[in-house]
């Protein structure tokens, strides 16, 4: 059995099918009439309620994704100016820019600022006032909502939720309205309203039920002070299925959507964003890999993969599973393996006592839903190249 993946990698790359063996791994591969069907689906669901999506550009910024992402008129959401830089340069309007980060540098402000993006979302007093000196120097108002810490637990991975009093993120809602006040007496500062983020990988929908239930508050108890609110960006952090990416290959965004339609409470004029990363690429990308060796231990066995923990860091970072396939296997039956990657770190552990077909050297393994925080993760440890990608055509 050779998979649908492999006639499709050796389509693009004009590549015999036959000599799949010589083809050069690791490399991402993104599947993009999939990525296109995702991004559809999602603008159906949301344009029914008429909400403002920007796309997490730090979940994958491989330039023929931004292009996508241009062309649905989608905006963007940058954690780092290099970020703001890359979406500009990928014809994103600035107006359709919001930039994120606790520790945003005077250059990357001073360059958003240049550019004239939508909004900053600050998390800190602190960075308020420097944001508000910057535009000063240049005369300019910059507009800005307060990313507030709701102290919603996402039941997500500790590594991964953003949304808890304890986390490095967002003004504390305590300290809110005082932030809100001070964005008045701040000259160049235009107060536009709250910006939350609760986590990441979030599949259940209830923390985004107690999350409207926080914003309805907060926002109440802004505008009975005569605050006015105009945006409302209840972040991302949609999940998508790890275990069957074939079945769930696209997040159900209705539902998502439908949350916030009946639980938040919108007055006329107001804007609702959202920032979605994973659950609009996550299943678009897998991580082609060839087995090195099959190595038999004593208790275990063994598929060393030419990919490690520099080319895809989610299982070593946070426990994540990713399923695998194994492409060119023809085997009916059966072995169990540890599938490790050849760097020197006891980590690098794609996933323990796996059931594959027998598998050996030379096979092609797609390590799936890898399209979400895979390549922009990758790290040259060891002193290894970073991964390539390659893109299906678009049917
Ligand atoms: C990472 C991030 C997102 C996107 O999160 P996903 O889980 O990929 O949807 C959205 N907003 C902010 C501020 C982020 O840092």
């Amino acid at each position: 059995m050779i998979s649908n993946f492999l006639f499709l990698i050796s389509d693009i790359m004009q590549f015999p099918i036959e000599n799949f063996r010589e083809l050069t791994t690791p490399f991402y591969y993104y599947d993009m009439a999939l990525f296109e069907r995702t991004v559809k689906a999602m603008l159906e669901s949301a344009s029914n309620v008429d909400y403002s999506v920007h796309y997490a550009i730090k979940a994958c910024s491989a330039s023929e994704i931004l292009e996508v992402i241009r062309r649905y008129g989608l905006g963007v959401d940058c954690v780092s100016g290099w970020e703001v830089k890359a979406a500009l340069n990928a014809g994103i309007m600035p107006q359709k820019i919001v930039f994120a980060g606790v520790g945003k540098q005077d250059a990357e402000i001073e360059s958003a600022i240049d550019a004239d993006i939508f909004c900053f979302n600050v998390e800190s007093v602190e960075e308020l006032e420097i944001i508000n000196l910057i535009a000063g120097k240049k005369c300019k108002k910059a507009r800005v909502c307060l990313r507030i810490n709701p102290d919603i637990d996402a039941h997500t991975h500790h590594h991964i939720t953003t949304g808890l009093k304890e986390d490095k993120f967002g003004i504390q809602m305590e300290d809110m309205e005082k932030a809100v006040a001070l964005c008045q007496q701040l000259h160049n500062i235009e107060f536009i309203g709250l910006h939350f983020h609760i986590g990441s990988q979030i599949t259940e929908m209830q923390p985004y039920i107690d999350l409207c239930s926080r914003v309805n508050d907060l926002v109440g108890s802004l505008e009975s002070k005569g605050f006015e609110v105009k945006n409302i960006n209840v972040g991302g952090g949609l999940g998508i299925d790890y275990k069957e990416p074939d079945e769930h290959s696209i997040p159900d965004f209705a539902s998502f959507f439908g949350v916030f339609k009946k639980h938040l409470r919108l007055r006329s004029g107001q804007t609702l964003h959202f920032e979605l990363g994973r659950s609009l690429v996550g299943q678009c990308g897998s991580l082609i890999t060839r087995v090195i060796y099959v190595k038999h231990g004593k208790e275990k066995n063994f598929v060393i993969a030419d990919a490690g923990m520099t080319d895809l860091i989610r299982p070593a970072l946070y426990g994540a599973y990713h399923r695998i396939d194994n492409l060119t296997s023809s085997s009916s039956e059966y072995g169990v393996y540890d599938v490790v990657g050849p760097i020197c770190e006891s980590s690098d552990v794609f996933v323990r006592d796996y059931k594959m077909p027998l598998t050996q050297r030379g096979d092609l393994l797609a390590i799936r839903s890898a399209g979400a925080y895979g390549e922009v993760m990758a790290s040259q440890y060891n002193m290894r190249p970073l991964p390539k990608h390659i893109i299906s055509a678009v049917d």
